[in-house]
């Protein structure tokens, strides 16, 4: 009998990224097994994300790849190549339109947009006015809390130009898409392993050589990959990479809020995905014609830095809720402000430039896709297809540290220098150091 272990690679996480590499990894070859101590696929953070589709980022890898993203989501059935049970997760591709830049996001994001040849429009008050339903012009910048006397004047100028891109939405259902892909990775060969937590990271000679469970059980694979989420910390640790990873990942604790549209107005139907940086948040149409809110952290807000992601307050804080609301309130001034508070309360898992880090590591055969940073739900399938093709590069013995692998995209064509991602890169200064990525 061959001692050869049953998996090529282990992936640890199931959520929307660990999925999808389980996707993608099977397709091109290798036996994967996804563990997850949680009860089923995108139990994780993935459950709470916002979902949102959006092209503005900060940097020209950031902008391919969520341009990359967008075909996928558009494509999905084909993608998956196999039908779920449950459903196929829906997009909804309701547009998106910027308003105010503030922090200079926008003087980032045009350039890329033209060099890239992503469509937009910029707009100007009235024509604002016109595409959003409800909303108030008012200019408002920078943002406040609604305890500084000053958030509550009236304001003193317009906004003069928002900018629409036509290429944006959400996903209905984060959780129903991350079982798409479970399913996809099965019918690939792929296994999903749930109820199962890692404990420790094995190796022999230098190299990973699988992993151990909470519950004594060992697991060979010569693969190891870190997709854990708020946990990767918890991860590198375990494997002993922590240390001299130059980039880390932290877990900062995000709220976002769930509220009626206004009367008189469908929001869900009419409404847009809208980056307010002029107020500092974003919000998006929800099915039943409810509205997302969160939050695009701004400086004035408190940020709350979780030690153990296992034990963090889960539940709306009155604060919060108070400035996310409000500042809603401001933008659509018809919004009723609902006595209950409701809405989700979940992690980021955050690199020091809030970008992602899809990499190798300095122990042989253990890689991450680490630190997404608020942002990446919308990458998953294109950051798994980088990541193959750099593991892949890696275990035929390229040397991706000092040559960085490229991989072609494969809707737009572009090609991406995977350098950009690296656990030694310095911090990318062109990032918004925020969820905008
Ligand atoms: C509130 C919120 C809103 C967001 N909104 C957006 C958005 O609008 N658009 C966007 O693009 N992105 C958004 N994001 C980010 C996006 O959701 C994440 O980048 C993405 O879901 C991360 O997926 P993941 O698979 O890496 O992590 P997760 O979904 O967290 O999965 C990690 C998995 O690892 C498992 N795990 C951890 N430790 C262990 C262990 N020791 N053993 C076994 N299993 C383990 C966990 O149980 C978990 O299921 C948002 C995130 C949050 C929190």
């Amino acid at each position: 009998m061959s001692d050869r272990p049953k998996y090529d690679a282990i992936i640890i996480g199931a959520g929307i990224i660990g999925a999808n590499l389980g996707f993608e990894m099977s397709k091109a070859g290798y036996k994967t097994l996804n563990i997850d101590k949680l009860p089923a696929a995108g139990y994780g953070s993935t459950a709470n994300s916002c979902a949102i589709i959006r092209t503005h980022y900060s940097t020209w890898a950031g902008v391919v790849m969520a341009y990359e993203g967008f075909h996928y989501w558009k494509d999905w059935e084909d993608y998956l190549e196999v039908g779920d049970e449950r459903g196929v997760a829906g997009f909804v591709q309701c547009g998106a339109v910027f308003v105010g830049s503030h922090g200079g996001h926008m003087e980032k994001v045009l350039p890329l947009f033209d060099e890239i040849g992503i469509p937009y429009e910029v707009l100007d008050t009235e024509q604002l006015a016109e595409r959003l339903p409800g909303i108030d012009t008012g200019e408002h910048a920078p943002p406040k809390r609604p305890d500084d006397d000053a958030f509550w004047e009236d304001p003193a100028s317009q906004i003069t130009s928002a900018v629409h891109t036509p290429i944006a939405g959400y996903v209905t259902d984060p959780q129903l898409a991350t079982h798409n892909l479970q399913r996809a990775a099965e019918a690939k060969g792929g296994e999903f392993m749930f109820n199962a937590e890692v404990a420790g990271i094995r190796t022999d000679a230098g190299r990973v050589a699988g992993v151990d469970l909470a519950d004594g059980t060992s697991i060979d694979a010569s693969i190891v990959i870190n997709v854990a989420g708020p946990h990767s910390f918890v991860i590198n640790e375990m494997a002993g990479v922590a240390e001299s990873m130059g980039i880390k990942t932290r877990a900062l604790r995000h709220e976002v809020h769930h509220v009626p549209s206004p009367r008189g107005l469908d929001f869900e139907k009419d409404g847009m995905l809208v980056g307010d940086d002029d107020l500092g948040t974003y919000f998006r149409p929800e099915v039943g014609n409810n509205i997302l809110v969160g939050s695009q952290d701004p400086e004035c807000d408190p940020q709350i830095w979780v030690q153990n992601p296992d034990e963090f307050d889960r539940s709306i804080t009155e604060d919060q809720w108070r400035a996310q609301v409000l500042r809603l309130a401001r933008r659509l001034p018809s919004l009723g402000v609902p006595s209950e508070r409701k809405g989700v309360v979940d992690l980021y898992d955050v690199s020091d430039d809030w970008i992602p880090i899809y990499d190798k590591t300095d122990l042989d055969g253990f890689y991450v896709a680490i630190g997404t940073s608020g942002n990446q739900f919308k990458n998953s399938h294109i950051a798994a297809y980088c990541m193959t093709r750099l593991i892949a590069a890696v275990e035929s013995g390229h040397d991706h540290d000092s040559d960085p692998v490229r991989v072609k995209m494969p809707y737009t064509g572009f090609n991406l220098d995977m350098g950009v991602f690296s656990r030694n890169r310095e911090i990318n200064e062109a990032s918004s150091f925020s969820v905008l990525g």
